[in-house]
């Protein structure tokens, strides 16, 4: 099959490798497609905390379940799938607590395991989702970036009527953004490239207001401090997008947070749950995401992927392997 391996951090080969099979309670899935995120670039080019070498990257993944390993349920066998990407062990206390995300030895794929940067990948049944008839496969591969969205604006307790500030207009922002209108918020978008900000219809600068959530989506120290500024009373941040190694600190007045009651959350990654509702909200056409695909491209045009994810000229980059 076609797969794209990273053997060590800032370069990765494209090749053929032979495909893999499934063990025990696990899926081979034929990927029909997968999506390119800014994590990837990461991945590949500077390095990851959860990353383990060698690896296939492609935690974005859409495939058909064509095989299953031996002792195996094969309910599934032939269906479109969606794979959440994450594989948890249920019985830790972040498991216990509904938080598989932070499993003590959760294997994510793409990062500790295989991903869909290939013509074929291995999932645990546990982590696949049927997609129903009515959703395509491009449409659902949102699901996995759309989890997250969503993770974050749980931790966020957004509510129907809250004003929501979102820095960044790239694919999270804007997923952010339209999930939020799904629950009855107001969302502003903050993002200074004008094809970006018209997309969500945002503005180039944060506003002299306040807001009750802000959620910065763009890995920037200057973005936290403006979020910072903004929070309303019992207002809520959320750390959505990681910082560089070595600047991640941000000064913070704890004054400020004692006087207004204020919450700063983390959100990393997302629960089997977010990725359910992510499928049902795709399906119910209430967050259209068509537009948000900017380019499709073969998985053997990688390295310009990657290029234009850095350089921000694109949306979403949709990947297609070959067998
Ligand atoms: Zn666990």
């Amino acid at each position: 099959m076609q797969a794209i391996t990273v053997h060590k951090i800032g370069s990765f080969e494209i090749g053929r490798l032979t495909v893999p099979e499934p063990g025990r309670d696990e899926a081979l899935l034929r990927v029909t497609v997968t999506g390119l995120c800014r994590t990837d670039l990461k991945i590949i080019r500077v390095g990851h905390r959860d990353l383990v070498l060698p690896r296939i990257p492609g935690e974005e993944v859409v495939g058909e379940v064509i095989d299953v390993g031996p002792e195996t349920d094969s309910g599934l066998l032939g269906k479109r799938v969606y794979v959440y990407p994450g594989k948890w062990c249920g019985i830790c206390p972040a498991c216990m607590a509904g938080a598989e995300n932070l499993c003590h030895s959760m294997q994510i794929m793409g990062f500790h395991r295989d991903g869909g940067f290939a013509g074929y990948v291995v999932a645990p049944l546990q982590s696949l989702i049927q997609l129903p008839d009515s959703l395509s496969d491009e449409q659902a591969v949102f699901a996995e970036p759309l989890s997250c969205c969503l993770n974050a604006l749980e931790l966020a307790r957004l509510a129907p009527f809250e004003t929501i500030a979102v820095w960044g207009g790239g694919p999270a922002g804007q997923l952010l953004s339209r999930a939020s209108v799904t629950m009855g918020a107001l969302p502003t978008v903050i993002e200074p490239d004008i094809k970006r900000r018209e997309l969500a219809n945002g503005i180039s600068e944060p506003p002299d207001q306040l807001f009750n959530v802000c959620v910065v989506a763009v890995g920037d120290k200057t973005s936290y401090q403006q979020a910072l500024s903004r929070l309303a009373p019992r207002g809520r941040l959320v750390v959505f997008s990681g910082l560089a190694k070595d600047f991640s600190v941000v000064d913070t007045d704890f004054n400020q947070l004692h006087y207004m009651e204020q919450t700063i959350v983390g959100a990393y990654g997302c629960c089997f749950r977010h990725g359910r509702q992510a499928i049902s909200l795709l399906e119910s056409g209430r967050l259209p995401v068509f537009d948000l695909v900017s380019h499709r491209m073969p998985l053997s045009m990688l390295q310009e992927a990657l290029d234009m994810v850095a350089d921000r000229r694109c949306m979403k980059i949709h990947l297609y392997p070959e067998a």
